[in-house]
């Protein structure tokens, strides 16, 4: 099996930067999207082979590989679930949902529609349900290492009495007289540039090119009814704030057995209570007494997975970061989890017994209380902390 060159396929230089590859990839995406190339296998394989390239070229681990071994490199590597890169159209959308956000569906692009209307079966009847958006808040922990959600949904459901057609029996549909079951009607008018041929939806069918007779007293003919489903929506690891998956046809049902929209999830981030996240690493802030910090101890400080051990060395500086490895998230798509950084705090009292202020006291003059003992190292503790969060 030959395959093209993912920066051929995506058409950027190998140094691209992460906002050239999305756009690249963006721009390919939606001149093959399938709603615009209705049946066009070649257009289809074109989209799925820019999303393969995306995949691999805006992951750095997985583009490293591609870069020393090639296609061999980045198959049968897992990550991608066995054998190599293999999308379905939903992974694609479910996965880079978030680079077709929702406007990308929108009016804006496909000019009215949204993406429903390519994927009804008959052809002329119903009309495509819309698209929702829902939001999804989520903890620092269920992102940490993705999870599964079941969402309640209220929406149009097909209507279950008429199985969606909005007619009372399947007998009690007409052809529609005024487009003789066409669907459409074409005007034409003459113009000084000739014959101006103008076609419209019928206005009798609505472009169904039928008419219901009898309709479903259920729903009042219109196919559909307010209801709600149980949704289950898989979040992966590493997914950040603003981050779309579309659910395709799971959005409201269509008028008249018309396809469903989508439904789209939006993720939120919930803030918590013991981290602050930078990408896939996370900070946590730890106030220690004047004694556990010159003296060291152990502390019990939360993780994303529970409460864990810390050995806190004598003599800690205040501001101090200790790395604890591999505690952080899991980056989307397995690439890698980051760390916890714990943030060292020394408490300072306010009030002092008159025993603690003497104790004190006693220090002041003592050799190894000088200030002027900070070496060099702890002293570039501002540096250090521009040089992690830079
Ligand atoms: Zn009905
Ligand atoms: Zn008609």
């Amino acid at each position: 099996m030959s395959k093209r060159d993912y920066y051929d396929i995506l058409g950027v230089g190998k140094d691209a930067s992460e906002a050239e590859l999305k756009k690249a990839y963006r721009k390919l995406a939606m001149k093959y999207h399938p709603d615009r190339n209705k049946g066009d296998a070649d257009a289809e394989k074109k989209f799925k082979e820019a999303a393969e390239a995306y995949e691999v070229l805006r992951d750095p681990q997985k583009k490293a590989r591609y870069d020393q071994y090639g296609h061999t490199g980045v198959n049968g590597q897992g990550g991608f679930g066995g054998g190599g890169v293999e999308f379905d159209m939903d992974d694609i959308f479910s996965r880079f949902g978030d680079i077709f956000g929702s406007s990308f569906f929108g009016d804006d692009i496909f000019g009215g529609g949204g993406r429903g209307r390519s994927r009804g079966g008959r052809r002329s009847a119903g009309t495509p349900g819309s698209d929702m958006k829902i939001r999804m808040p989520l903890t620092l922990e269920e992102i940490a290492f993705g999870t599964d959600k079941t969402l309640k949904v209220k929406k149009q459901v097909g209507c279950t009495t008429c199985d969606g057609t909005g007619a009372a029996s399947n007998s009690d549909f007409e052809t529609c007289g005024t487009c003789n079951g066409m669907g459409e009607v074409r005007q034409v008018t003459r113009t000084m540039l000739g014959q101006m041929v103008n076609v419209q939806p019928c206005p009798t069918c609505q472009g169904e090119g039928r008419i219901i007779k009898n309709k479903c007293k259920s729903c009042n003919g219109e196919g559909r009814e307010k209801g709600e489903e149980t949704i289950k929506v898989n979040i992966p690891s590493g997914v950040s704030n603003g981050n779309y998956i579309t659910l395709r046809g799971q959005g409201n049902a269509g008028r008249r057995g018309g396809p469903a929209g989508d439904l789209i999830v939006l993720i939120e981030e919930k803030e918590h209570e013991h981290f602050i996240r930078e990408g896939n690493n996370i900070y946590h802030d730890l106030t220690l007494s004047i004694p556990d910090a010159i003296l060291g101890c152990e502390k019990q400080v939360p993780t994303l997975k529970g409460k864990a051990k810390l050995r806190i060395e004598p003599g800690t500086q205040p501001g101090k970061l200790l790395r604890m490895r591999g505690k952080g998230i899991v980056g989307l798509n397995n690439s890698g989890e980051g760390d916890q950084y714990v943030r060292v705090n020394v408490y300072m009292p306010r009030n002092l017994s008159d025993k603690e202020r003497k104790a004190v006291e006693s220090l002041h003059d003592a050799e190894n209380f000088d200030a002027s003992n900070q070496t060099k190292e702890e002293k570039g503790f501002f540096s250090k902390m521009k040089d992690v969060f830079g």
